[in-house]
This record gives structure tokens, C-alpha cells and sequence, in this order.
């Protein structure tokens, strides 16, 4: 009887399930075997009830224009039940209100100037320094390299000033790109950050020009959805994941973290609370951190670099708000801060309940408020009770709501979310043929690499499981 090769997942976030589920699914002839830290699976998604609903604590939508999260759905059998947002619109706190963003925004940058102008969110010399870029004809940036890999990187705020000017950087691209990382726009790699901006940047000195192009092409219906929901809960994903699994007969330990990794023969010994494991090959899909501790012994210079990315941490504040205490219509799906009209302690707000039909109630509204940033650790140094006071006193200016809230709870996602700094498909490239070279037979895949979006960690899985030899 012949055994057979093993290969073993760090990690049962997204990206390690998917890759074990492929696996399971494409190569009997491999043993598969899963190992995750915590006491449970999903990583960065969980549901959990709040006000008698399935309310997310991370991730609560997936990008629809990108295939690979609809179909590992479609292969779960969810996508009956995927959900579009009721809302499409949202607002952004900026010039001491909240101001409904204008249509024709890619990424925030704008492409429709009138409907801009209209929305009084951008000043009229601030319009003007935007409009320079539809008749520009010389390349004043370096986005006119012409490496498709984007390792001539630049960030995303050094590409947006010197195209469309500070205002549309600080009141549109940046509160929209920075909180989808917590992180900075300014210091954000434009290739991995924002790849259809560094896409049209390159075709063209006019970056509006480019982008009207692009979106025509794209020939997107305009009422397809953006983004899909699984009324549910996302955490429905990882856990359909962990009981095809399960079926199939492959392990996934619990409280199991790796803590050392060394050579074994042509393969990898792990040491962890069940004592050692032998792999043959393996898909670490840690954070960072912890996958350059794992490989500092078997591949040091990849482990020092990586282990240098940065991670912001964040909290998620649920918070039951009586309908009555609004001072605002919930007629958009929330509002984001505009890096000129910075709030004391909130980031972003998601009025969930509105966002989400199956979190609509009559008489309460389930609001999504983000907190802490890169850089700025202040929020997330209070403790639960005063975090939620120093939000309900920024919800008071924003919304207008001057009672209590009527449930709340807070989850703080430390270290969750990786800072792409320009370059980092370069360092991305660099670190995967380090590990090629030496240590062969580990793959890493997960939200440190090629995207954090669950599309992206989707990809990322398939494709590692897709390395196996
Ligand atoms: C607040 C928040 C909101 C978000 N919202 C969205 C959204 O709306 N849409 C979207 O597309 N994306 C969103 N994201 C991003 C997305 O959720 C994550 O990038 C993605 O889930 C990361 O998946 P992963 O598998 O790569 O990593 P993780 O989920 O971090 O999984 C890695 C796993 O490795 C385990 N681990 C760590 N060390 C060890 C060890 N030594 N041994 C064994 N196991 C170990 C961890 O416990 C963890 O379970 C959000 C993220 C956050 C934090």
C-alpha cells in the first residue's frame, strides 16, 4: 500500500479552508490536514447574534465584479441566497456634514466633474485643479512605466495629488481606499491598493479619461449589484467550508498553532500542541507575522522582510440605536470621514440596518462603526465602555443622535489588517522565490500577499492549492 504525500494548511481564515477544500476536492490521491491557532475557523470572518439578527463583526459583503467568492458560493451551493445592498449610495462626513457622494466615482475618483460639482463636496478651485487632468497630455507622474507587475509602484496619494489635486484626494479617494485597510492612502501601494486606478494611470496622462474608457469598455450593467451579501451571515462561508471538510474526512485541528518549523528529509516537520507533524508541503496562509517566525529558520531573508509588514489594528462597534433617537434618514448604506474633517474616535460608520434587508427593523436601527487606523492606536487602547461613549459622542455630531444606544459590543481585530506599501507586489514576487528557492514545497498565500478582500484570499487559495505538486 502506497501512503500518501501529506500536505498541511496553516491557518483556517478564508484562504486556508479554500485551499484545504480544493484540495479535498481535486487530489485524492494527497492527505490533507488543516492547522488554526484559535478556537475556531474563519480568522478574520465571524458572525455573531446582536439584536436578534446574524450581524457581522468583520467582513459583512465580497466584491461582485470579480468571479472567484460568487463561485466558491456557487460551489457551496450559497449563491441562491447571496443578497445585494438596499442601499447603493453613501455619504461622507466632510466640510462639518455628510454630504452624498456623487455618482460616477471609481475607487473615489471622480469621472462625472458636474455630478461632483453638484454634490458641493469638492470647492469650485478644488473642481478646477480635478479638471486639469481632462486635458493633460504630458506625463507628469511615474505611472507611465510600463511594468504590468507594478513593482514601479508609487502610492495611491502621490498618484492622486499630482493628477486630480489634495481636495479630491483628502474628501473621496482617501476616505474611501484607506478605510477599506484602516491604513493611509497616502502611503498605500498604488498596484496592490488600487490596481484599476494603476491600470487606467497607465494608459493615459488623464486618469478621468482613462477611467470613462474603462468603465464604458467594461460595459457593466449599471444596476448589477457591487457588492454580494449573505444575509446569513459571511460567517455561513467558513463554516459550509468546514463541514465539506469535515465529510470529506480531512482534520482541521483547533488550537493548534505552529509554533516552529524545520526541515524533514524532502519535507517540513511542524511542531505544534499534538506534537510533531510531517508534511510533505505546505500552504502557510498565517498573517505576516507569524509566517516570518515560521520561516526564519528555513528561509531567513524572506522571513525579515516579510515580518516587516505592517498591520493596523481596528475595532467594530455594534451599536442598537432606536429609530426615534436618529437625527438623520438612513437613506444610504452609511458615511466615511473625509481626511479633512478628521472625528475624534470614529472612522466609518455602516448603517447595517439599512445597508442589509434582513437587518431592517421597524423600530431599530443596527449601526457598523469603525475605529482606529494605522498609526493611531488611541481607540483601541479604551476599554469597551468608554470606546463606546467617545463613538456616541462622534454619532452625535454626525447623526445627531443624543441617547444611548440600546445594545452594543465591540470586537477588536488587532494586527488585522495588512498596510500594502508601494512596491509590495514587488516584495510579493520576491518573497514567494525566496521561499522557492529555499524551502521549496511551502506556498504562502492569505491577506498579506495579493489582496486582502475575500475575493483576492479566495484566489490566493485556489492557486496555492493549485502548486501542489
Ligand atoms: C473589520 C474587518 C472588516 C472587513 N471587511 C471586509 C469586507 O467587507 N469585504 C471583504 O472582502 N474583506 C473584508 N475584510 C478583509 C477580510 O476579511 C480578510 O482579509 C480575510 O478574511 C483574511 O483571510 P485570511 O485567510 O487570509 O487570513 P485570516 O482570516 O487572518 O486567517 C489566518 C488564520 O491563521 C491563524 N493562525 C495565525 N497564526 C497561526 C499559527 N501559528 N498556527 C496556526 N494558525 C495560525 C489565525 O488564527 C487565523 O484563523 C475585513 C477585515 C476586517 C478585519
Amino acid at each position: 500500500m502506497t501512503t500518501r504525500r501529506r500536505v498541511v494548511v496553516v491557518g483556517a481564515g478564508i484562504t486556508g479552508l479554500t485551499a484545504a477544500f480544493t484540495l479535498a476536492t481535486n487530489r485524492p490521491d494527497l492527505e490533507v490536514v488543516v492547522l488554526e491557532a484559535s478556537k475556531r475557523v474563519g480568522g478574520k470572518i465571524l458572525t455573531t447574534p446582536f439584536a436578534g439578527r446574524p450581524v457581522d463583526c468583520g467582513a459583512d459583503a465580497f466584491l461582485a465584479r470579480v468571479p472567484e467568492a460568487l463561485d466558491l458560493c456557487r460551489e457551496l451551493g450559497l449563491d441562491t441566497i447571496l443578497t445585494a445592498p438596499a442601499q447603493k449610495s453613501a455619504y461622507v462626513w466632510v466640510n462639518g456634514g455628510l454630504s452624498r457622494l456623487p455618482s460616477g466615482l471609481v475607487l473615489g475618483v471622480p469621472t462625472d466633474l458636474e455630478a461632483l460639482a453638484a454634490s458641493g463636496i469638492v470647492s469650485a478651485d478644488g473642481i478646477a485643479r480635478a479638471a486639469q487632468d481632462l486635458t493633460r497630455t504630458e506625463w507628469i507622474d511615474s505611472a507611465n512605466g510600463d511594468d504590468p507587475n507594478g513593482v514601479d509602484d508609487q502610492s495611491v496619494g502621490h498618484l492622486i495629488r499630482a493628477r486630480l489635486g489634495d481636495e479630491v484626494h483628502e474628501k473621496l479617494v482617501s476616505p474611501l481606499l484607506s478605510g477599506v485597510n484602516a491604513g493611509d492612502a497616502d502611503h498605500l501601494s498604488l498596484a496592490a491598493g488600487a490596481a484599476q486606478i494603476a491600470v487606467a494611470a497607465r494608459k493615459s496622462p488623464s486618469l478621468i479619461s482613462a477611467l470613462r474608457e474603462q468603465t464604458a469598455a467594461a460595459q457593466t450593467n449599471p444596476d448589477a449589484p457591487v457588492f454580494h451579501g449573505i444575509p446569513v451571515g459571511t460567517q455561513t462561508l467558513t463554516d459550509l467550508l468546514l463541514a465539506r471538510l469535515t465529510q470529506a474526512d480531512v482534520p482541521v485541528h483547533l488550537s493548534c498553532p505552529v509554533t516552529d518549523l524545520s526541515r524533514n528529509g524532502n519535507g517540513w516537520l511542524l511542531t505544534t500542541p499534538l506534537g510533531p507533524v510531517a508534511a510533505d508541503e505546505l500552504i502557510l496562509t498565517t498573517p505576516a507575522a507569524p509566517t516570518a517566525r515560521l520561516l526564519d529558520a528555513v528561509a531567513p531573508a524572506t522571513a525579515s522582510d516579510l515580518g516587516s509588514v505592517e498591520y493596523a489594528s481596528a475595532a467594530m462597534v455594534t451599536l442598537a440605536v432606536s429609530k426615534k433617537d436618529l437625527g438623520v434618514p438612513l437613506d444610504a448604506s452609511g458615511f466615511l470621514v473625509a481626511q479633512t474633517d478628521p472625528l475624534p474616535t470614529l472612522t466609518a460608520c455602516s448603517w447595517a440596518s439599512a445597508k442589509w434587508a434582513h437587518l431592517d427593523d421597524p423600530e431599530v436601527a443596527i449601526l457598523r462603526v469603525s475605529a482606529g487606523k494605522h498609526g493611531d492606536t488611541h481607540a483601541l487602547e479604551l476599554d469597551d465602555p468608554p470606546l463606546v461613549e467617545a463613538l456616541s459622542v462622534d454619532l452625535a455630531t454626525t447623526m445627531g443622535i443624543d441617547a444611548p444606544p440600546i445594545a452594543w459590543r465591540v470586537t477588536r481585530w488587532i494586527d488585522g489588517l495588512p498596510q500594502y506599501r508601494p512596491g509590495h507586489p514587488g516584495r510579493v514576487a520576491q518573497w514567494r522565490a525566496g521561499v522557492a528557492s529555499d524551502a521549496p514545497g511551502i506556498h504562502l498565500a492569505g491577506a498579506a500577499y495579493d489582496g486582502l478582500g475575500l475575493p483576492a484570499c479566495v484566489r490566493q487559495g485556489r492557486q496555492a492549492a493549485a502548486a501542489i505538486s
